[in-house]
């Protein structure tokens, strides 16, 4: 099978500290668990219990409004012990409940009960979307039902689903498509009713993944809409969208097929519209790799959305020495995680802590022109010139700016370590300058 790419420039690499690719296992229940009312890039959900009430697993806590904003379950039974308060990495004022677990669960080991979706309508599907709070849970946290309800009816439609693996640390993207294959392929076809008009599903899987690619394809035979497997590069930034899209036109260019609007979704998401159309159950847990240098046992985790980071990674042995950086998410992209207590929320695929060895120093040098962060620039624009343009003026963005997408290559293999990624996207221009 002929396997599609993006043209130009991404890298390969490999992280011996990430989690083998190997069952997940399951991680204790947290004691305490910190539920935040903003996880999302919305406004915070209204809280609709207080301290010292009593709260069920899967009750609702906190009701999502505005826009960006969605619901927020309890993930355990217990007892809300306080609320706090904290900034996140990017500056964010985050507050939380903290619920001490206590009393029975209702779902945890039992019997769910199945429901059958075949007789609801669009807007029925959509409505359980909604009001489990399901959300975009590999990258950006946006309401699922946001993202739905942004194409046009007019418009045919294809739903990518985006089982690339370009990067080491979606070892529990992974493990997830292997472990629960037959939701993610149900969520989808569920996902696809909610939306309507879609007239075809595509799973773009990476080409070492072909088995995984035609399992998927298999199951997908149960449902009345098209359905291609499309085998895409494993280079790093393949799972981003523009870089996917392309490799997806040149598929369809070279199938004659007509895609039209991709809507692209991750299978972290798909399996929970599985688990709230199905067992109409809120986002519990996920799937979170959790590595690093610093972390004695990497390994890839189904955890409780709320467990503290710091008793995650205790739970994979603690650390071997003093991590000098800590954060959620790939480290090519990753959030700092400023304190310990700080949760997993829907969004942590992956919790990593590294030694000093593997973050390397910090120490800024001037640029050698050695012409690195050009090559591998998958949307062929110049960093390093961008990157000397916006120190010299200050004050204006080059117009090539606009089309970085963020994707951090040119930073990672950048020898004099300088801040390529956030000075060309025009973050914290202010502590560049300083
Ligand atoms: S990779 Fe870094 S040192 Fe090399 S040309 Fe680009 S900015 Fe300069
Ligand atoms: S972060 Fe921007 S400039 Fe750097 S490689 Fe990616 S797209 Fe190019």
């Amino acid at each position: 099978m002929k396997v599609y790419s993006f043209p130009r420039g991404g890298l390969s690499f490999e992280d011996p500290s990430v989690p083998s690719k190997g069952p997940s296992i399951a991680a204790f229940l947290p004691a305490l668990s910190v539920i935040p009312l903003v996880q999302y890039p919305g406004e915070r959900a209204y809280p609709l219990v207080t301290v010292g009430d009593h709260v069920r697993e899967g009750m609702l806590v906190g009701r999502g409004g505005s826009s960006g904003s969605v619901n927020v379950y309890a993930t355990v039974p217990g007892r809300v012990l306080r609320t706090v308060t904290w900034k996140d990495g990017e500056g964010r004022d985050i507050e939380a409940l903290v619920i001490r677990m206590e009393g029975s669960f209702e779902r945890l080991g039992k019997r769910e009960e199945h429901s059958s979706w075949s007789k609801m309508n669009s807007h029925d599907l959509q409505r359980l979307i909604t009001e489990f709070g399901i959300v975009e849970m590999e990258g950006s946290g946006h309401p699922l039902a946001e993202t739905i309800a942004s194409f046009k009816n007019s418009v045919t439609l294809s739903l990518v689903v985006r089982c690339v693996f370009d990067d080491p640390w979606l070892a529990a993207d992974y493990a997830l498509c292997r472990e629960r294959l037959a939701a993610v392929v149900e969520g989808t076809f569920i996902a696809a009713k909610a939306r309507g008009m879609v007239r075809r599903v595509v799973f773009a899987v990476s080409h070492r993944e072909k088995d995984m690619g035609e399992a998927m394809l298999a199951e997908a035979a149960k449902w009345d809409i098209p359905a291609s497997l499309v085998l895409v590069g494993s280079k790093y930034p393949q799972r981003n969208r523009r870089e996917l899209e392309l490799a997806l036109r040149n598929y369809e260019k070279s199938e004659g097929i007509e895609l039209g609007s991709l809507l692209i979704l991750g299978p972290a998401t798909l399996a929970a519209v599985y688990d709230a159309v199905v067992f109409k159950r809120p986002v519990l847990d996920r799937y979170v790799a959790v590595g690093g240098s610093a972390v004695k046992n990497p390994q890839v985790m189904k955890v409780r959305i709320g467990k503290r980071i710091g008793d995650l990674i205790e739970e994979c042995g603690g650390f071997i020495g003093k991590p000098r950086r800590i954060a959620t998410g790939s480290p090519l992209l990753g959030k700092t995680v400023v304190d310990l207590d700080e949760p997993v929320t829907k969004t942590s695929y992956a919790v990593f802590a590294m030694l000093k060895d593997q973050v390397g120093d910090y120490a800024r040098r001037d640029c050698i022109s050695c012409g690195e962060c050009r090559s591998v620039c998958p949307v062929g624009i110049d960093p390093e010139e961008l990157y000397k343009q916006i120190i010299r003026t200050a004050s204006r963005m080059p117009e090539d700016a606009a089309e970085c997408h963020g994707c951090g290559c040119c930073e990672v293999v950048c020898p004099s370590r300088l801040p390529l990624t956030d000075t060309i996207l025009g973050r914290s221009r202010e502590e560049q300058r300083a």
